[in-house]
């Protein structure tokens, strides 16, 4: 048998599927929501006796490798050798299936794999003491320095360089890694990060893609210094975390957002594993459709700063225009995620999250603190403020099922909501 017969014969598609979609079974398929276009109903169908998908809104299809390729945007080569990693199941040393694209990303996962390693090794050697004195003072156990594969990259700029020597790398893979820059002078290479403090950036399969790198000096700048897009690292396509995060996801039916990758950590530690944070950019449309696969609940915890705020404003935005159901959480005395979660401990922070408001409240509030300030200001009402928000409310979203309450959602009410808001806000 040929070996990619022999591969989908092993391997079930529903087991496959449910790791990146949340299924419901309806008589002999399987649906949910579709992760390859934007909908509020199930028209995504999964078919275990005949190993199909289909998605009657998009018309995506295929089998079970089709079905890889296309949720991890990698070529059939690739979804070839990631599933039969992933199963267990030996694959012929032949490569008869890799294009020249498969062999520079398989090039650049492996530099990745290296780095990881390099780093790893760099962390715990004298040169790593700062970067350890750094993270043990913000409280990071050996236990997550090694869960979440923390590294350090020293300041000679030539680990990488000389690790990737070892191995025949070509100068177009070393070009396209993102983890070495060609000298000027033209010189050979040397290390892109120097002096940091090193995070690897997993994608949903947990292989390394990316990098994210904390200066530890105060004048290294930028504070924080992240891959740049390569082959195998888009990042608007990925999430810090969520290879960890998806399982906690489902199992609690929420996602929980925060900014930073020491917020992930600290929050993960304290027990709360649904955490996931967006890799140095802003929130973009597919990092929403990546969380909505798991769970449509999403608790929104950004820092108390002001940059946090319009950070959140803008990420829930997005998360409406996807449907989903968000709630806000706010920390008091202006702690972020993982100083709340050192200070007050795991429990207090689950309590917090449990009692996250829901968009709808969290917007009144808001507006209500709004409206005053405005009229003391005897500027523009609180009425326009509120109306145009309430616009991008989704109509099937979680609030107060009241007829009154869809009236003011669907905007017919504006009027009685500005005259009696005091009232209820
Ligand atoms: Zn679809």
């Amino acid at each position: 048998m040929d070996f990619v017969e022999h591969l989908k014969s092993q391997v079930d598609i529903v087991q496959t599927i449910q790791t990146y979609v949340k299924l419901r079974r309806v008589g002999r398929r399987y649906t949910g929501l579709c992760p390859f276009h934007s909908e509020k109903s199930p028209s995504f169908s999964v078919n275990g006796d005949l190993q199909f998908y289909h998605c009657f809104g998009c018309k995506a299809g295929g089998d079970v490798l089709k079905f890889i390729e296309q949720i991890e945007h990698v070529s059939f080569y690739e979804a070839l050798k990631l599933l039969s990693e992933r199963n267990g199941i030996p694959m012929p040393k032949r490569a008869e299936y890799a294009d020249a694209d498969s062999k520079l990303r398989g090039a650049i996962m492996t530099m990745h794999e290296l780095a990881e390693q390099e780093f790893r090794e760099l962390l715990s050697s004298p040169q790593g003491s700062d970067a350890r004195g750094y993270i043990t003072r913000r409280g990071v156990s050996p236990e997550l320095i090694a869960q979440f594969g923390l590294g350090y990259s020293d300041r000679s700029g030539r680990s990488l360089v000389r690790a990737f020597d070892r191995h025949s790398f070509t100068s177009e893979q070393l070009d396209a890694s993102g983890l070495v820059m060609k000298r000027e002078n033209g010189g050979g290479y040397f290390d892109r990060f120097r002096g940091r403090l090193m995070f690897p950036i997993h994608n949903e399969s947990g292989k390394v893609i990316g990098f994210g790198g904390r200066a530890l000096e105060a004048e290294d700048n930028p504070k924080y210094l992240n891959s740049p897009e390569t082959p195998i690292y888009k990042k608007s396509n990925v999430l810090y975390n969520l290879h960890r995060a998806k399982e906690g996801i489902r199992k609690h039916d929420r996602s929980i957002l925060v900014e930073g990758y020491m917020d992930v950590i600290g929050v993960y530690s304290a027990g709360v594993t649904e955490v996931v944070a967006s890799c140095g950019t802003a929130l973009t449309n597919p990092q929403v459709r990546m969380l909505k696969r798991h769970s449509s609940n999403i608790t929104v915890n950004f820092d108390p700063d002001a940059a946090g705020e319009n950070a959140a404003e803008r990420s829930i935005k997005l998360l409406l225009d996807e449907s989903m159901h968000v709630r806000i959480m706010e920390l008091d005395e202006d702690l972020d995620p993982d100083e709340y979660c050192k200070k007050h401990g795991a429990e207090a922070y689950e309590a917090r999250v449990k009692a996250a408001k829901t968009y709808f409240y969290w917007l009144a509030d808001r507006a209500r603190a709004k409206y005053r300030r405005r009229r003391q200001k005897r500027a523009s009402p609180f009425s326009s403020f509120c109306s145009l928000r309430f616009r991008d409310c989704p109509t099937n979203w979680s609030v107060p099922r009241s007829p009154t309450m869809s009236r003011v959602i669907s905007g017919s009410a504006k009027g009685w909501f500005w005259k009696t808001s005091a009232k209820w806000l």
